[in-house]
């Protein structure tokens, strides 16, 4: 028994018991939503503990998000007590290799005051090596965004730039050859000078942090022996891993084995961010003596939503050949379905339903609405927002894409990295750089010699005294230098006030609203770096899922949660299933397995919504609407495939 006094194994089923209970050895947990994967997790740890087949630091959780990984740590505080809880190490795999990187990088020349770079950074900096090497117009994002599209791919693939054919040769994925064609030598000078650009910055992307802590695990020994202070390592939601993080969680397993990856291919939903379920469907057949479970039992949903989750994700079943229609806990209410004249009355409609359920003693927090994308939730956030109901939304944008608070943040990097030529671009034009000082920066950040700030001011000691140069120069290098040195400011708020004095000049003035709940989410964290790398990682500005509040949220961002009741807006065709996945078989299946999640979230109530005449396919096959609009429905998706 644990501290808290309770059994790891109580409740659970035979096969979910089984799983809790297994110690040594492989194991893979091979189940449909709501199954209790992640509870069996959970469990696994606590029994590892409570009979002391490991210390709770020896464990190593890992999951995809920065929210499941807090999640998975409440949980465990719940089950061992919140002392020993707390002890065990939950992280996603993002966070966890650049806390590797950022400990022991220097073994492979990665400084530890490296910047992370967003996909708006790398777009920018791809820009301009684009146009300092003459391999397209800067403006052409569509090519920009199919090179950088291309550059992850191949290293989610496991592949470096020396590992890459230089011709062009089949591509990786179904996805990444229907991109925009750009010829391999392209690609190679591309990725080579923009790897040459964010090494002189001390820049790393996402896809960079895995490659480089994998290849830091392989080369350094100091390193393959603290990670092996982790003698039990367990994934979740394993069927959205990539081979570079699978040949990391192998790094990690090496030497004994004990490795346990939890996950369903029917919620395989980030294929085109080069994640293979089939790594997962092979796990057994690449680990000697892989044990795997299977648990049958759905402890989530009502029958009837489980019935529409199983009916949207037939069509895979006949190619896979797996029989694994889920079965519920018990009846519930009939799934709802509404269609609507245009949006916002649709949003109004959703509105009201919720106000009146809430009215009724439902609590928000147990109320969630899911969409395809974050702008499929604006209506309902708005709507909500005038019924004079609190909403929480994951993955929200919106503050971040304030003016201040990009430059307050750009800011903060700079100070923290002075290196950082994405975080000089932010600034560029609040700076008051010219395109031609802006060249002249980043002439000496590729040089390697001067930071940026030092670059500056040899510029303006350079130039000719008293000239109309020279005073550009000192002006730019005054700020550069006051905005590198907030970071003596103490804290991290403060240091955020002072940038937005350095670019506004008043120091009386309100700060803008956004830049205050900037500043109020930065009071925890004692080093920039840290608020920075946890902004990067996980934009989310809350750790408050947990307060009483409506969920707003893409399908993509709740995966692995569940909620009383789940409203789907936005079911027309071409928005879910999206037009663009509607263009590949690939792109089809996926978009099944997204409804799929979206509907495996809910526990008893299910509430679609559409607009009239445009209502998704998905809808017919549901059962929603007659079957004489089915056929107009396909049409207009047919019509829209080929569009696409
Ligand atoms: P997903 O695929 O969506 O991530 P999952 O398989 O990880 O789902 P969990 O989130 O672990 O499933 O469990 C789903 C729900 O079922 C949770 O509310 C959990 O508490 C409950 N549950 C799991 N096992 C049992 C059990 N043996 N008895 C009662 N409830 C259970
Ligand atoms: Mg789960």
């Amino acid at each position: 028994r644990s501290a808290s006094g309770k059994d790891p194994l109580a409740n659970l089923n035979d096969e979910q018991r089984a799983a809790a209970s297994h110690v040594e050895g492989p194991l893979l947990i091979r189940a449909g939503a709501g199954t209790g994967k992640t509870t069996v997790m959970v469990r696994r740890i606590a029994n590892l503990v409570s009979q002391q087949f490991a210390e709770p630091e020896e464990i190593l959780a890992l999951t995809f998000t920065k929210k499941a990984a807090r999640e998975m740590k409440e949980r465990l505080e719940q089950q061992l007590g919140r002392e020993t809880g707390k002890r065990v190490v939950t992280s996603n795999f993002h966070s966890f290799c650049a806390d590797l990187l950022r400990r022991h990088g220097s073994a492979i020349r990665i400084p530890e005051d490296f910047s992370i770079l967003d996909d708006s950074d790398l777009l920018t900096m791809l820009a301009r090596v684009a146009q300092s090497h003459a391999i397209c117009s800067p403006q052409d994002t569509t090519t920009l965004r199919a090179i950088l599209t291309r550059i992850s791919a191949y290293k989610e693939e496991g592949l470096s730039l020396d590992m890459v054919p230089s011709t062009d040769h089949a591509g990786l994925s179904a996805q990444l050859r229907a991109d925009p064609p750009v010829s391999q030598d392209v690609l190679l000078r591309a990725w080579r000078e923009l790897d040459a650009l964010k090494r002189a910055a001390s820049s790393l992307d996402f896809g960079d942090l895995i490659v480089q802590a994998t290849r830091l695990l392989r080369r350094n020994p100091r390193v393959r022996a603290e990670v092996a202070n982790y003698r039990f390592i367990m994934v979740d939601e394993y069927q959205d891993t990539s081979p570079v993080q699978d040949s990391l969680v192998r790094l990690l397993a090496r030497g004994h084995d004990n490795v346990a990856i939890v996950g369903d291919t029917d919620q395989s939903i980030y294929e085109w961010r080069s994640a293979r379920p089939e790594i997962m469907q092979n796990f057994p057949a690449t680990w000697t003596n892989c044990r795997v479970i299977t648990l049958g039992k759905n402890y989530r949903s009502t029958q009837q939503v489980l019935d529409l989750g199983n009916r949207i994700v037939e069509p895979l079943r006949r190619q896979d050949g797996l029989e694994k229609s889920l079965t519920g806990v018990s009846l519930g209410h009939a799934p709802v379905f509404r269609c609507f004249s245009s949006k916002i009355e649709e949003a109004r409609w959703i509105a009201q339903r919720i106000a009146a359920s809430v009215e009724a003693g439902q609590k928000p927090g147990g109320i969630a609405v899911l969409a395809r994308t974050a702008a499929g939730l604006l209506d309902v956030k708005q709507a909500l927002a005038r019924a004079g109901l609190k909403t929480v939304q994951a993955t929200d944008r919106a503050i971040l894409e304030d003016p201040a608070t990009k430059r307050a943040l750009a800011g903060l990097r700079l100070s923290e990295n002075r290196r950082d030529f994405a975080a000089f671009l932010r600034l560029a034009s609040d700076l008051g750089a010219s395109a031609a000082e802006i060249g002249r920066i980043e002439q000496a950040v590729v040089a390697g010699r001067d930071t940026i700030p030092e670059a500056a001011t040899r510029l303006f000691r350079a130039a000719r005294p008293m000239s109309a140069e020279a005073a550009r120069w000192e002006a730019l290098h005054l700020r550069l230098d006051a905005i590198v040195s907030t970071r003596d400011m103490g804290s991290v708020p403060e240091a955020i006030r002072e940038i937005e004095r350095i670019f506004r000049g008043d120091t009386e003035a309100d700060l803008p609203a956004a830049l205050r709940r900037v500043c109020e989410a930065a009071e925890p964290f004692a080093r920039a770096i840290d608020f920075l790398e946890a902004l990067a990682l996980d934009a989310d500005f809350r750790a408050s899922f947990t307060e009483d509040r409506i969920v707003l949220s893409t399908i993509h961002a709740a995966k692995g949660l569940e909620f009383e009741a789940v409203y789907m807006p936005g079911l027309n065709e071409g928005v879910l299933p999206s037009a663009r996945a509607l263009a590949t078989p690939h792109g089809r299946m996926e978009e099944r397995r997204l409804a799929h999640v979206a509907i495996t979230r809910a526990k008893s109530e299910l509430v679609l919504t559409a607009e009239k005449g445009a209502e998704s396919s998905y809808l017919a096959e549901l059962g929603f609407v007659e079957s004489a609009k089915k056929t107009v429905v396909k049409r207009a998706g047919r019509r829209l495939r080929r569009a696409f």
